[in-house]
C-alpha cells in the first residue's frame, strides 16, 4: 500500500503536468476551427510612390532632401539653400522613428528631432521604445470578427438647430419635389450616420469612440454657445500665450468680431485640433471621418439667392485620403512632422486601401457615381492628388494631416442633388431621440461595407 502511494502521487502529478501543458493546444486547435482570418488591406508604396502623392507643388520639394543615407528636412526654403538641416531621418532608423511616433507626443518628438538634427537616434542613446504595433493578420472569432480593433469616428461639424448650422454655414435650405420648402443640416447627418455606424461595428466586437455625440455638440463636449460663453476668453489667452495669435487679433476677437467670424476665424480650428487630439489619444486602427457634400458651383449662387439653395441634378461620390501638400503647407512644425511620419509610417498604404474599399461601396452600394478627376471643382483641381484608385484622392485637410493610422474622409453624395433634397428631408429613423432621413443608414452601411473590406471580411 505504501508503495502504491509511493508511485501513485508522483504519477498523478505528472499526468496533470501533461494535460495542463497540451490544454492550450487543444484550446488553440478549438479556436482556430471558429476563427476568421482577418488581412487589413493595405496598398504596399514605395517611398518615391508616397512622395508623389504627398507633393501636390513643386515648392514642398524645398523643405527636404532624399539622400543616401536618409531624408533631411529644412525648417523653410532658405535653411535648405543654407545647407541648415532641422532634423535627418536615416533610411536604417525608419523602424525606430515611426516607433518614436507612436510613443511620443508630437511636441516632444518635434523637439527630440531638431535636437538631433543630423546625428542618428543611436548617437543619443535612443532606444526601441515599447509600442505594440497595429497588428495586419490575425485571427478573430466568426461572430466578432472586430474584437480588438479601435475605430474612431468623427461626425464632421456641429449642426445642432439650423440658427447654430446657418453660422457654421453647413446646412441645406431648398425645395423638394412637392415645392415644399425643407431643410437640414449636414452636421446632424454627420451625427446620426457616426452613431449609426457605431452601432452596426460594436456588436461585431469593435471599440468605437466618437468625438462627438450630442446635436449641437463640439468636440470640446458642449455647444459653441457654451464654448463662448465658458471657455472662449481662456482659449484666446493661451493662444496668445503660446504664440500662435498677437495682441491686436486677440483684442480683436475678445471686443470686435461676431460670434460668427470668432467661429470661423478662431474656433473651427482649435475644433479641429481638438478632434485629432481626441482620436490620436485613442489610438485606434482606423479613422472614419464623416461628411455630406454640396455641389460647389451650386454652393456658390446661394448667397446669391437668398440662402435658398436651388436643387441641382449632380451627384457625386469622393474619399480623401492624406498628402497633397502645397508649397506653404510645410511652414509649421507640426506639418512637417507629419509630412516625416507619411512618407516613413504604412498610414498613407493603409488609408488608401481603406479609401478603396469606402469609395467603391459609395459607388455600388449608394449609387453615386465617383467623381471624374477632371471635374470642374476648384477644390479637386487646386488641392488634390489624383491616386490609382476611382473616388480616392490625396488632400492636405486638417483632419487628414493629424490624424494618426489609416484615416479616410468621405464625401458620400451632394446633400443638394434633387433626390438627395427630397430622401434627405424625410424623417424616418429615430435611433434613441436622434431623428433622420433612411438615406444615412443606407450611407452607414456604405461605410460599414467598406471597413468590412478593409479588414477582408465579406458581409453577407
Ligand atoms: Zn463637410
Amino acid at each position: 500500500m505504501i508503495k502504491f502511494f509511493k508511485f501513485f502521487f508522483p504519477g498523478l502529478i505528472l499526468v496533470l503536468l501533461f494535460i495542463t501543458s497540451i490544454l492550450p493546444q487543444i484550446n488553440r486547435k478549438i479556436a482556430v476551427k471558429k476563427a476568421r482570418k482577418i488581412k487589413v488591406k493595405t496598398i504596399e508604396l514605395t517611398q518615391q510612390e508616397r512622395l508623389n502623392l504627398l507633393i501636390r507643388h513643386e515648392g514642398v520639394k524645398d523643405y527636404f532632401r532624399v539622400e543616401n543615407d536618409g531624408l533631411s528636412m529644412f525648417a523653410s526654403p532658405q535653411d535648405k539653400a543654407a545647407g541648415n538641416v532641422e532634423t535627418k531621418i536615416f533610411f536604417n532608423e525608419v523602424g525606430l522613428f515611426t516607433n518614436l511616433i507612436n510613443s511620443l507626443e508630437p511636441d516632444s518628438l518635434f523637439t527630440l528631432l531638431a535636437e538631433k538634427g543630423i546625428t542618428k537616434f543611436s548617437d543619443h542613446g535612443i532606444k526601441n521604445p515599447k509600442v505594440s504595433p497595429k497588428k495586419s493578420e490575425f485571427e478573430n472569432p466568426i461572430s466578432t470578427p472586430l474584437e480588438g480593433i479601435k475605430i474612431a469616428i468623427d461626425p464632421g461639424h456641429v449642426g445642432g438647430g439650423m440658427k447654430l448650422a446657418m453660422l457654421e454655414g453647413k446646412y441645406i435650405k431648398s425645395v423638394n419635389s412637392n415645392g415644399d420648402t425643407v431643410e437640414f443640416n449636414e452636421g446632424n447627418l454627420a451625427l446620426l450616420t457616426s452613431k449609426l455606424l457605431a452601432s452596426y461595428l460594436e456588436p461585431l466586437g469593435a471599440e468605437v469612440m466618437l468625438t462627438r455625440h450630442r446635436l449641437g455638440e463640439t468636440a470640446f463636449g458642449k455647444t459653441f454657445l457654451e464654448w463662448l460663453d465658458q471657455d472662449f476668453h481662456h482659449a484666446i489667452k493661451s493662444e496668445q500665450e503660446n504664440g500662435n495669435i498677437d495682441k491686436k487679433t486677440a483684442n480683436y476677437f475678445l471686443y470686435k468680431a461676431t460670434p460668427s467670424i470668432i467661429y470661423h476665424r478662431f474656433f473651427k480650428g482649435l475644433d479641429f485640433k481638438e478632434r485629432a487630439k481626441k482620436i490620436n489619444e485613442f489610438n485606434p486602427d482606423l479613422s472614419i471621418v464623416i461628411h455630406y457634400n454640396v455641389d460647389e458651383t451650386n454652393y456658390f449662387d446661394r448667397t446669391r439667392s437668398r440662402k435658398i439653395i436651388y436643387p441641382t441634378a449632380e451627384n457625386y461620390s469622393m474619399v480623401f485620403v492624406p498628402g497633397s501638400f502645397l508649397t506653404k503647407e510645410l511652414v509649421e512644425p507640426r506639418s512637417r512632422l507629419e509630412f516625416l511620419r507619411l512618407i516613413f509610417s504604412d498610414d498613407l498604404d493603409k488609408s488608401l486601401g481603406l479609401g478603396e474599399e469606402i469609395a467603391r461601396q459609395f459607388n455600388d452600394h449608394l449609387k453615386v457615381n465617383y467623381v471624374h478627376p477632371k471635374k470642374n471643382l476648384s477644390y479637386i483641381k487646386h488641392t488634390t492628388k489624383e491616386t490609382p484608385f476611382e473616388g480616392v484622392f490625396s488632400r492636405n485637410l486638417v483632419l487628414t494631416r493629424l490624424i494618426r493610422g489609416p484615416v479616410c474622409y468621405g464625401e458620400p453624395l451632394c446633400q443638394d442633388n434633387i433626390l438627395e433634397i427630397d430622401a434627405l428631408s424625410a424623417g424616418e429613423i429615430d435611433l434613441n431621440l436622434l431623428k433622420g432621413p433612411k438615406r444615412v443608414e443606407e450611407v452607414a452601411t456604405a461605410y460599414f461595407n467598406g471597413i468590412l473590406g478593409y479588414f477582408g471580411i465579406v458581409n453577407q
